[in-house]
């Protein structure tokens, strides 16, 4: 399954997120420092760094789970700030899986799916278990529909959890590791699902340490260190061609 690369030909592309100089502490410490980038649609942005460098914290701050300190962050035009209603508009865009499923676990895989769209958007049951049903298909879950999550695997759970996000019809989907907690046999089934979904056009922004999606699905790879971003580059020159010495000791210490 191959990704369609956006190529550098194409026509300029107007971002879907920008992060312009963003700032965050905790206390004293100071976790993030003038980050700056900005993510297209259609891409497949993975960060990467060690454990501690801010990666979770970046991810965060773009739905608003963490308030940035100073700086900007603007999704599809709307500004991250203290207004509810931008809140609510950017909650509605950005999907966000987590490396815990967190699943309602009363609840079966398909209400699961549901629940936010009959809360949220209003959406009658009727259809929205018919369009639960269908996202659960497209990862691979229609014969798990009425399981309750601990009935499922890690692996499902986490499918289970992909499609929720997908049931809001996000513009962008965030992961902050989503197969750490996975047992090694399953974390192919939970990448194979999200690189369909890169390969359909999705926006997405993939923390992880899976190096072989970051070079297979990505379009560019975010190196963070200490609560910057230290490079951006495309996947082939981040991995074969990578100068920088703290990078290659990364890389070398994870593959
Ligand atoms: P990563 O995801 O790259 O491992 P994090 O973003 O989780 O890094 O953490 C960056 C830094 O911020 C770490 O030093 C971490 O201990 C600290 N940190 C993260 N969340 C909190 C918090 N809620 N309160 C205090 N410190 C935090
Ligand atoms: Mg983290």
């Amino acid at each position: 399954m191959s990704h369609v690369h956006p190529t550098a030909a194409a026509a300029p592309r107007a971002p879907l997120i920008t992060a312009e100089r963003v700032n965050k502490h905790f206390g004293p410490a100071h976790v993030l420092r003038d980050v700056t980038t900005a993510f297209y649609e259609g891409e497949v942005a993975v960060i990467v760094g060690a454990s501690g460098s801010g990666k979770s914290t970046f991810l965060r701050t773009l739905n608003r789970l963490e308030k940035h300190d100073s700086g900007r962050i603007v999704v599809d035009g709307i500004e991250l700030d203290d207004s509810v209603r931008n809140l609510d508009a950017i909650r509605r865009e950005v999907g966000m899986v987590f490396q815990q499923f967190n699943l309602f676990p009363h609840l079966t895989a398909l209400e699961n799916v549901s629940l936010a769209p009959r809360k949220v958007r209003k959406a009658p049951r009727e259809e929205a278990n018919r369009a639960a049903l269908e996202i659960l298909t497209r990862v691979g879950l229609q014969d798990h529909a009425h399981k309750h999550p601990h009935q499922l695997s890690g692996g499902q759970q986490q499918r289970v959890a992909i499609a929720r996000s997908l049931a809001m019809q996000p513009k962008v989907l965030l992961f902050d590791e989503p197969t750490s907690a996975l047992d090694p046999e399953m974390i192919n089934e939970v990448l194979d699902v999200m690189k369909d979904l890169a390969a359909a056009g999705m926006t997405m922004v993939v923390v992880t340490h899976e190096m072989r999606f970051a070079r297979e699905a990505g379009d560019r790879i975010l190196f963070f260190d200490q609560g910057s971003i230290l490079q951006e580059a495309a996947p082939d020159p981040f991995f074969d061609d990578q100068q920088h010495p703290r990078i290659r000791a990364f890389l070398g210490q994870i593959e």
